[in-house]
């Protein structure tokens, strides 16, 4: 179904509003297997509404904005009056505008009279958040649906439009998907050649974040998603955590839990991210009981018994250092696995040898310690937040 949106509005042509209503709009009708051709950003005069119906040629066409009491929102009047379509003032609707503004105790002004008109056999969007109700209706073999601007009251409406499309298409989809770390999109997308071809009738489509990615199927025939899912799922099993609903952090605390496990944590350039992340899980507190931040030399030395030698020797960042941060926790703690975090996050502090976003790992298991060596790209907070991921699938990895 081609499909266009305008978003109508000074606020966003200014850049004082994000257009957030076009994303919201463009990902949702994605997800039911409908792609936006085209989006277009207009200024809230009549002629601007005119010329762009005349130079569009969409059968779906989605206005968000302008659709207020003041005399600068005239959407509503714009489109219906373009269109022709037999209207009228739906006498519910105004008694509804009319009670909420008694709500708000305010007294309501004769412009709001407007915000009740209709097409005829129009499918009227109720606002519970605000005063303009949006609405649907079919008009010159196509289908116009007028949005207010506020993405609070949209959202409702969107889900209207989603059902009401879902069942004019008689669209059934069938949605799952993977979470995956450790590995890229460019890197992913390269090992995908020749898979979306294999499965034409299923839509996968990436969602990357830092540190870790997910793949989205979505399909309206349940055995070709579930086909396209299982070879997706033998191909790349050992990067998927779990599921859509699923996080890093709350896999690990499962995994710990069902193994009756208590996990302990040194860090210094996450400077107690990692700690964060576990104890954001319900139910943390029975496999996390202390974790240690250990920025500095001396607290190393104080806190960790690391070796000033080592220190002087090998460095802070260093897989030595790392070692014994993981190795000395697991010794005085009662804990059946630690974790060490130790790197440089940048901007500033790099060298030749040590640069930014060279971070160590400790892991020490069944008393075995072992250390790995990561350089991450990024800014600073996307150097510890990429570190905190990667010290979370350490444990999972292990663990498994
Ligand atoms: P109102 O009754 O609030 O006037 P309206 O439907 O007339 O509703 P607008 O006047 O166009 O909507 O916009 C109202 C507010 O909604 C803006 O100030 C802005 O905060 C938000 N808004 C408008 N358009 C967008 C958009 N495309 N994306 C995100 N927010 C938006
Ligand atoms: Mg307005």
């Amino acid at each position: 179904m081609k499909t266009a949106i305008i978003t109508v509005g000074k606020e966003v042509l200014t850049g004082k509003t994000l257009n957030t209503n076009l994303t919201s709009i463009s990902s949702r009708l994605h997800q039911i297997g409908i792609d936006v051709n085209r989006s277009f950003v207009i200024d809230d005069k009549a002629e601007e509404y005119y010329q762009i119906l005349d130079f569009i040629d969409e059968e779906l066409i989605i206005f968000t904005g302008g659709l207020g009491p003041t005399i600068d929102d005239i959407t509503r009047e714009t489109v219906i009056d373009y269109f022709g379509v037999e209207n009228y003032v739906d006498q519910v609707v105004l008694k509804g505008i009319r009670s909420y503004f008694d709500q708000i105790g305010l007294t309501m002004k004769d412009t709001n009279n407007k915000q009740a008109l209709f097409p005829k056999n129009s499918i009227i969007l109720k606002n519970n958040l605000g005063t303009a109700p949006g609405v649907i209706f079919e008009a010159k073999n196509k289908t116009i649906v007028l949005f207010p601007g506020p993405p609070h009251e949209m959202l409702p409406m969107l889900e209207e439009l989603i059902d009401y499309l879902k069942d004019r298409l008689s669209i059934i989809l069938f949605s799952k998907g993977f979470r995956l770390v450790g590995t890229g999109e460019s890197a992913m997308e390269k090992s995908l050649v020749g898979f979306y071809d294999l499965h034409p009738n299923v839509n996968i489509a990436p969602y990357a974040n830092i540190g870790e990615i997910k793949y989205v199927f979505t399909s309206n025939s349940e055995s070709d998603l579930r086909k396209a899912k299982d070879a997706f799922y033998h191909k790349f099993s050992k990067y998927i955590y779990g599921g859509l609903s699923d996080t890093l952090e709350g896999v690990v605390v499962k995994i710990l839990d069902t193994k009756n496990m208590i996990i302990s944590s040194a860090e210094s350039c996450t400077g107690g991210m990692f700690a964060s992340s576990i104890t954001s899980v319900s139910g943390s507190s029975k496999v996390f009981n202390e974790g240690i931040v250990t920025y500095s030399n001396e607290a190393k030395i104080k806190h960790l018994g690391v070796s000033l030698d080592t220190l002087n020797t090998y460095g802070a960042v260093s897989k030595e250092t790392a070692f014994e941060m993981s190795n000395n926790l697991y010794k005085k703690t009662n804990a059946d696995i630690t974790i060490s975090v130790t790197g440089i996050a940048g901007p500033t502090g790099g060298t030749k040898e040590k640069p930014v976003g060279l971070v160590f790992f400790g892991v020490t298991y069944k008393g075995v310690t072992n250390t790995h060596k990561k350089l991450f790209n990024g800014n600073r907070n996307m150097i510890r937040k990429r570190s905190t991921i990667f010290a979370l699938n350490l444990v999972r990895k292990e663990l498994l």
